[in-house]
């Protein structure tokens, strides 16, 4: 089953198309890497596939409904680009940040023995145990995207979309980051995400979208190494959409 489905999707800012023309589906269980060169659309796509935008045409569904009217919004982990690096001043703790994943399973208005544990499972999961009672914004760029992460954990999300999750942060860190990665996509969590590395990314995602504001290619990182898409998407060349499918 597809989690997310894009067809034929075309989105401008303006009179600027930036996202043309563009289909992909994401099956479940998928660790998706998508690339491109700056500016080229990355960010806008994985806004229009979980949601926050919609689509000047074609289009998006997300959990089986519309993206942009999706009610799934806690299925969802979003990392967004600036978690890391941006200055921020969040007054509140970790364990107060993660515990707002639990809001939208907990009707009752009042938190349960297994609210507590599911924040106490997802903190002790992404290593930030330690760090239930420090203040997000005193967190470190990789501090900040695992208290996102154990967010999404705790709300006991289905996709994990993350833009850019290791900008700012060491290279030790990333691999550790990429392992947490890879044990949630074992267990089941779809996985799409930006990453500049292209060599980080092959390494580790499943499959790969190679995005110029058109598609350039989607199938797996082998072939998106052979195949001349990187090139072509980077070069900017004319579109060849190599699909493996
Ligand atoms: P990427 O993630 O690949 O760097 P983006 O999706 O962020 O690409 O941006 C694609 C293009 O759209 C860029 O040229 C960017 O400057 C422009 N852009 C991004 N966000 C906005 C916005 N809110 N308003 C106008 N232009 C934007």
């Amino acid at each position: 089953m597809a989690v997310v489905e894009a067809t034929d999707v075309t989105f401008s800012y303006g009179d600027r198309p930036v996202v043309e023309d563009v289909s992909l589906a994401i099956e479940e269980g998928a660790f998706l890497g998508l690339v491109g060169p700056n500016g080229s659309g990355k960010t806008t796509l994985l806004e229009l596939l979980i949601g926050l935008r919609r689509p000047d045409s074609g289009s998006v569904t997300l959990f089986g409904h519309p993206a942009h009217e999706s009610r799934d919004g806690h299925r969802i982990g979003f990392v967004p680009q600036d978690v890391a690096t941006a200055n921020g001043r969040m007054p509140t703790t970790v364990r107060e940040a993660v515990r707002m994943g639990r809001y939208p399973r907990n009707l009752v208005g009042r938190f349960t023995g297994a609210d507590r544990r599911a924040v106490d499972d997802a903190l002790a999961r992404v290593g930030i145990a330690a760090l239930a009672d420090r203040r997000v914004g005193r967190l470190s760029g990789g501090q900040r995207q695992r208290v996102f992460i154990a967010r999404a954990l705790a709300a006991e999300a289905d996709l994990l979309a993350l833009d850019e999750p290791t900008v700012g942060v060491d290279a030790e860190s990333r691999e550790g980051f990429y392992d947490l990665l890879h044990e949630l996509n074992d267990e089941g969590i779809t996985v799409v995400l930006i990453e500049h590395d292209i060599g980080v990314v092959t390494t580790h995602a499943s499959e790969i979208a190679c995005l110029n504001r058109e598609l350039f290619f989607h199938g797996d990182p082998e072939t998106f190494v052979e195949t001349d898409a990187l090139a072509e998407a980077y070069g900017g060349a004319q579109s060849i959409v190599h699909h493996q499918h």
